[in-house]
């Protein structure tokens, strides 16, 4: 690996150029344009996941709709397990943050007489999202990238790839990252760290998420004595494409797509999800049936459908049919073109004349570093936000087109904490930082220089996606779990074993895929762990040897810390209830059981 040089030394550096990352670098250059700020990203940021975002960003509009609402149908989603003050703060702030994307030139569509339009989503009561056709995320980063362009005082280093939390005097004062295009490894001081590196669905084998999502700058606040919290929920999508995990957009079901088991039956109808709605109705009211429950049910639903052999044969697993050929051409071609592009291209067909095969993917993380109502993690100067951060507002299971709204919400809330923070702190002690880069270049050269191993990349990653898939999917079981954990301990062992072959400086992703692995395998563990020690069933996490939901004891967020062995110790915080306490979810008319 290339000599170390010089310090680069800025106020404030935020790791992650997706949604969360650049809203916070516009609030800080916003407030204050004299302070030093550098946004780091392992991809140009226009190539962040956020970009591929399809269906849309709540926030209440509608007339007759409400904050109330929002809320209600949040936490409910949630399955109580959402922190109600944050759930407030962030519904509140909503609709002001979208009408701010669209001075800033988000293209929303629009109704004929010129008022956003808004789209029917999962778990949501009424429609209140937003969207932009549906490449809703495109259109956003798009917005945020430009609007932050007019900031000629932010420092933007793309295709940096940051590998170490730089942490003295009980303070995070900066990050060690590899310039990708020389090999560089730098040593980047900065009085605040923001962290909004995304989510990790890339610990499992079958994702919606792209390539990157491998969960780095989570890891690094975990090895780094931050707790993960509520790391066990991690949310199906209950449609992607089998093979490839892309994504088919809720919008296909908030714009009346239906889903049918191989008798051709609306099989929802079994689940405690509500009665059919007539579908394009414009005077029936949005109530959280059927296609428009939550996730989490639907996914389960699929499971249940599976075990009676109700589902459909494929070469990429079992699948349904996400029917839309009711909605016709025009309004298809209209509302959901990329729908239509992306069946055509991974599915071979086009959902205008045929049904689309869909299954269940690994979508989201709702847990992630913790942080407060602010964004601060507990150790000073160090803040999170975006998927890779738990807040928490998504709980036990997120709703749909909440995601893209917290990047808003809290990304500027992160920029604002963190400026102030930089604005009011003094001079610490940080004399190790450069002792510490030259430590973490000597662990980084050792992987790259390590001539003994037999273990291949490939191999480990494979063993760790396996043991994910297999006991920690949308049903688990302490025996799963268990299997889990020990496989998981054995990856751990095998990543001193993996040999790389590429030797070269520039774009050398081998060594990044590497670093990117040993990140994943502490995320999985958090995971598992976690789930292994939650023994009752909420939202997207379902035992089934503990069906039940527990208030009593799990009335409480999962705070995994980091252990010297690498495996977590999981301790328990109190999940925050302001108006709305403990109650039954309820979807359709009947109230129903949680955990069932
Ligand atoms: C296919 C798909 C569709 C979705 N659709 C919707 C939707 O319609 N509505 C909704 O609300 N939500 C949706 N979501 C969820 C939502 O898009 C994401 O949760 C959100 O965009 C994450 O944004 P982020 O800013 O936290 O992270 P990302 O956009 O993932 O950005 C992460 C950033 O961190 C950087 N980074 C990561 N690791 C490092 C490192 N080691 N060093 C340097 N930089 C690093 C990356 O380069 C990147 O810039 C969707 C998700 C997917 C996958």
């Amino acid at each position: 690996m290339r000599q170390m040089s010089e310090a680069l030394q800025h106020d404030i550096v935020i790791v992650g150029g997706g949604g969360a990352g650049l809203r916070a670098a516009i609030a800080v250059a916003q407030l204050d344009p004299n302070l030093s700020l550098a946004v780091v990203s392992k991809v140009y940021p226009m190539r962040s996941h956020t970009v591929a975002a399809e269906g849309g960003a709540a926030a209440v509009i509608k007339d007759n709709d409400s904050f109330e609402a929002h809320c209600y149908d949040t936490i409910s989603g949630s399955d109580w397990l959402a922190d109600q003050d944050a759930v407030e703060l962030f519904v509140d702030e909503a609709p002001r943050e979208l009408i701010q994307m669209e001075h800033w030139g988000c293209p929303w569509n629009r109704e004929p007489d010129g008022r956003v339009s808004v789209r029917p989503f999962g778990g949501m009561t009424i429609e209140r999202t937003w969207f932009a056709s549906d490449k809703t995320g495109f259109h956003m980063l798009h917005t945020l990238f430009q609007t932050l362009l007019q900031y000629d005082a932010v420092k933007r280093y793309d295709e940096w790839f940051a590998t170490k939390l730089l942490i003295e005097d009980g303070r995070c004062q900066g990050v060690v990252a590899i310039e990708m295009r020389t090999g560089q490894i730098r040593c980047i001081k900065a009085k605040a760290v923001i962290l909004s590196t995304g989510g990790a669905g890339r610990i499992f084998p079958f994702t919606t998420n792209g390539a990157i999502k491998t969960g780095d700058g989570t890891a690094l606040a975990y090895k780094a004595g931050v707790p993960l919290k509520d790391m066990e929920f991690v949310q199906y999508h209950p449609t992607g494409l089998p093979g490839t995990g892309i994504l088919i957009t809720e919008a296909a079901r908030g714009e009346g797509g239906v889903l049918l088991n191989k008798h051709g039956e609306r099989y929802l109808k079994d689940y405690d999800l509500g009665e059919p709605l007539e579908v394009d109705d414009p005077k029936h009211p949005q109530k959280r049936t059927m296609e428009l429950g939550p996730r989490d049910r639907l996914c389960q639903a699929f499971m249940k459908e599976h075990e009676k052999g109700n589902t459909i044969e494929s070469p990429f697993g079992d699948v349904v049919h996400l029917d839309i050929r009711h909605i016709g051409e025009k309004k298809i071609n209209k509302l959901l073109p990329f729908v239509r592009e992306l069946a055509k291209n991974y599915a071979g067909i086009d959902p205008v004349h045929e049904p689309i095969p869909v299954r269940p993917v690994v979508h989201y993380m709702m847990g992630g570093i913790h942080t407060d109502i602010d964004t601060a993690t507990p150790m000073p100067g160090l803040y999170a936000v975006g998927e890779c951060a738990c807040i928490s507002i998504n709980g036990a299971n997120r709703l749909g087109s909440n995601s893209l709204t917290k990047l808003l919400v809290f990304g500027k809330r992160a920029g604002v904490a963190a400026a102030k923070y930089v604005r009011s702190c003094g001079k610490f002690d940080d004399s190790s930082l450069e002792s510490q880069t030259a430590s973490e270049q000597a662990r980084i050269a050792a992987i790259f220089n390590r001539t003994s191993g037999n273990e291949r990349i490939a191999a480990v990653r494979g063993d760790m996606h396996h043991a994910m898939e297999s006991g920690a999917g949308i049903y688990r079981h302490d025996a799963t779990l268990a299997t889990t954990c020990e496989k998981l301990a054995m990856v751990r062992k095998r990543l001193g074993n993996i040999q790389l072959d590429d030797r070269s400086n520039c774009f050398n992703t081998e060594l990044t895929t590497m670093l990117e692995l040993e990140n994943m395998v502490d995320i999985a563990e958090a995971v598992a762990h976690s789930a292994r020690q939650r023994t009752e069933s909420r939202g997207s996490h379902q035992r089934t040897d503990f069906p039940e939901r527990d208030d009593q004891k799990f009335l409480k967020h999962s705070m995994a810390y980091r252990t010297e062995d690498g495996t977590p110790r999981v301790e328990y915080l109190d999940v925050v209830i302001t108006k709305w306490p403990p109650a039954k979810r309820v979807y359709g008319e009947k109230p129903i059981e949680s955990g069932a």
